[in-house]
């Protein structure tokens, strides 16, 4: 990952700009957490990831305009659309006859209703944007190749380990930030101490995640529009889908799968193997295109995970500890809104973590940060799940009539593309709503 310069200082002053803020997790929730703290001008601020190093790992991620104003806010943006597609059309097909049956023209409204297209790009590309904004303020230092798994909340403590254990030196912290992913050892340390049992929700649903290169479809006509177009087509069928959308300047064509989980895949990580001749046969029944897309991806690169949910938690929040993104809110891929809510976490955290004047309200201002961000979030995981079940009905004839009803203005049966749900998630101004409700939010504490 090459560092640029980027500015990434506001200018502001913290209450307490000497707080020592630990973050565990390197990925969106927690680079975000670094960047924004570092902009509101926290001078100590330190990030613990267990990768050995961050690369080109992951796939077409969406920089939707809620995500798009934050990045663009902490100067950023630039960096992550450079080899981004800004997606002009939206499109829902039959799986099996590819015709379409609703389409949405995101370039009549997108930028002009929300203020910035909706964009789609590759996760290491933002990761970048998160990553050089930090570490060029200068305040953020990042540390590879911890496992954190031994918290000690009551203290604002955590023990450095590996894989294999907790075995290194305690780290002391005034603020503990967990963004340790869908995954999170914090979460689980957090709720056992109030007697509840981190429980996974199996969905019943399993992803293949699939890229084709442009260099290999060898200028077919029929795939060509796939790559040079900037259109998202999303593929339905009983219990099945499948999105699809152009990434790196047009290079890759990144799909996204759903289907049940038969394999009883165990693995829940972005980077477990799947089998391509089982992911063919899963899919034998759609149109040609996308069995000439599913052909070509490469012999080795197609990878299967468990698609997993968590019941909203009781809390997110112990001592001066908090949970943020996956940790807290792991939100199923059917509304493209995983990276977004993250960040938003982080842009709120460092609005009301500038607020605070004496340690001693750390608790109470991470606790207005629950009360601010959970209710959303609830929401959105409540709604990406409700939209699988809708996409996926075997009761083809009410879905297809339900779908030319669509109305433009309003709601459409795929929740990721109406409007209804685009001025909720993409009206709303993290750092507005955090800047105006801190103060009556804070004395309810
Ligand atoms: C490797 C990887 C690839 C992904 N690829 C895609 C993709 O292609 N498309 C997509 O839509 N979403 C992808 N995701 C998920 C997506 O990034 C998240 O759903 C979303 O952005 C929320 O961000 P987060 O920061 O909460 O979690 P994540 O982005 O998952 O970040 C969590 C971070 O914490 C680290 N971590 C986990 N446990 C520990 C621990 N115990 N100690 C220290 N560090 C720890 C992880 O290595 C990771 O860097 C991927 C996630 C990962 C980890």
């Amino acid at each position: 990952m090459t560092i640029e310069q980027v500015s990434p200082s506001s200018g502001n002053q913290p209450g307490i700009p000497d707080l020592k803020i630990h973050i565990v997790g390197a990925g969106m929730g927690g680079m975000g957490t670094a960047l924004a703290l570092a902009r509101q001008g926290f001078k100590d601020i330190h990030v613990w990831e267990s990768a050995a190093q961050l690369g080109e790992v992951g796939a077409g991620i969406n920089v939707p305009p809620n995500l798009a104003r934050i990045l663009s806010e902490w100067g950023v943006l630039d960096i992550c659309q450079a080899e981004g597609v800004v997606i002009d059309t939206a499109n829902v097909l039959d799986c099996a006859t590819d015709k379409i049956l609703t389409s949405v023209n995101y370039s009549d409204y997108m930028e002009q209703e929300y203020g910035w297209p909706f964009t789609t790009v590759h996760r290491a590309a933002l990761q970048k944007c998160l990553v050089q904004g930090a570490l060029n303020s200068g305040v953020v230092k990042l540390h590879l190749g911890h496992f954190i798994t031994k918290y000690d909340f009551d203290n604002t403590r955590f023990q450095l380990g590996t894989r294999d254990g907790p075995e290194g030196e305690w780290v002391d912290a005034d603020v503990i930030i967990a963004a340790d992913g869908v995954k999170s050892k914090a979460r689980e340390a957090m709720l056992a101490r109030v007697g509840v049992v981190d429980e996974v929700e199996d969905t019943g649903q399993a992803a293949y995640r699939i890229m084709v290169r442009r260099s290999a479809i060898n200028e077919d006509p029929e795939l060509l529009p796939f790559f040079t177009g900037a259109q998202s087509y999303r593929w339905i069928g009983e219990k099945r889908h499948i999105i699809a959308y152009p990434i790196e300047n047009h290079d890759l064509f990144n799909m996204s799968t759903t289907q049940p989980d038969r394999n009883f895949v165990q693995a829940d990580t972005w980077t477990a193997a799947g089998s391509k001749t089982e992911m063919l046969q899963t899919f034998h029944d759609f149109c040609p295109r996308v069995q000439k897309l599913l052909q070509l991806v490469p012999e080795g690169e197609v990878l299967e995970w468990k698609l997993r949910v968590h019941k909203p938690l009781p809390l997110w929040v112990d001592h001066n500890a908090a949970l943020v993104g996956d940790a807290c809110h792991p939100t199923l891929p059917h509304i493209a809104q995983g990276a977004a809510q993250a960040i938003e976490d982080a842009a709120a955290l460092g609005v009301i973590l500038a607020k605070v004047g004496d340690k001693a309200d750390i608790n109470k201002a991470l606790r207005v940060y629950q009360a601010i961000r959970k209710p959303r979030t609830d929401w959105a995981v409540n709604t990406a799940a409700e939209n699988s079940k809708g996409l996926h009905t075997q009761d083809k004839a009410s879905r297809d009539n339900a779908f030319s009803q669509a109305d433009a203005n309003g709601s459409n049966p795929d929740k990721m593309i109406s409007r209804d749900v685009h001025d909720i998630l993409f009206k709303y101004d993290v750092v507005k709503e955090a800047e105006k409700n801190f103060d009556r939010l804070f004395a309810q504490q």
